[in-house]
């Protein structure tokens, strides 16, 4: 799984262990994600991938195991560090999670104002036309959330996690309700932050075209744990075994 061993590792995670009440939803999860690593999640609906990325980045705790983020344990350290370590992560709900009342404007300034505090009214603004450029949508940034199409709405989620240049991306079904010309144009996306941004990420989807243009590498998550991981020639040899896969994991 791991092809570059000279390159340190961003997320590690040993028996990562996670309950709600009587239902196991993590049950010995580990993971390595070395620096510059792009790694696809999948397993079925309610499989853990959410949860997963959520403690991975603080928002939710573990109940056992180890997980280190950028060399820190997420949830071992103080609130400040959290904070600190939360904006080099940048999270892409599977709903965009815009706040509809703000302007595109003002959804990007949000998280500059938030974790910046030094910066100027110029720069913010530099920063949001910057990070609209990148996404492609100079043209949205005084319309509201509910006027954007919901391949716009993605963008615009991506764009509001990179105005903070990340260092790692998590990306939770990032081409989930969109069509496929829209799907391939946020999968261009997702590879241009990879390049430009250097950024680690890990792809939940279920979409396997998604996976394979933006994953080196492929984990399948079952019954808590990840039942089989590597490049996606070792773990699909054939175009038949993911058929197979699909079928006895029941991913979608
Ligand atoms: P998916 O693989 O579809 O992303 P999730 O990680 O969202 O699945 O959820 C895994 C399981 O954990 C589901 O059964 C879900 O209902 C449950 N779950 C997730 N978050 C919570 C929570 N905060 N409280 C209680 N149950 C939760
Ligand atoms: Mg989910």
């Amino acid at each position: 799984m791991i092809k570059n061993d000279s390159k340190p590792t961003v997320i590690s995670i040993k028996n990562l262990k996670k309950s709600f009440g009587s239902l196991k939803v993590l049950d010995g999860v580990n993971l390595n994600i070395k620096l510059g690593e792009n790694l696809a999640v999948l397993g079925k609906s309610g499989s853990g991938k959410s949860v997963l990325i959520k403690i991975i980045s603080g928002l939710l705790k573990p109940d056992a195991g180890t997980v280190e983020v950028l060399g820190l344990e997420v949830d071992k350290i103080s609130t400040k560090e959290l904070r600190t370590l939360r904006s080099k992560i940048g999270f892409s709900f599977q709903n965009s999670a815009l706040y509809d009342s703000m302007t595109v404007r003002e959804n990007l300034a949000f998280p500059l104002i938030r974790n910046k505090t030094d910066l100027s009214k110029s720069e913010i603004q530099h920063a949001i036309e910057e990070v609209l450029n990148q996404v492609g949508l100079p043209q949205t940034i005084s319309q509201m959330p509910s006027e954007l199409s919901g391949g716009q709405r993605k963008r615009i989620g991506i764009a509001r996690t990179l105005i903070l240049k990340p260092e790692i991306m998590l990306y939770d079904e990032p081409t989930a309700g969109l069509d496929p010309i829209t799907s391939s144009e946020i999968n261009s996306l997702i590879k241009k932050v990879q390049t430009q941004y250097k950024t680690s990420s890990i792809i939940i989807t279920h979409d396997l075209t998604c996976a394979k243009n933006t994953a080196d590498n492929v984990a399948i998550l079952v019954n808590g744990k990840f039942l089989q991981s590597g490049s996606f020639e070792e773990v699909f040899k054939s175009e038949n075994e993911i058929a197979q896969s699909f079928y006895e994991y029941n991913f979608i």
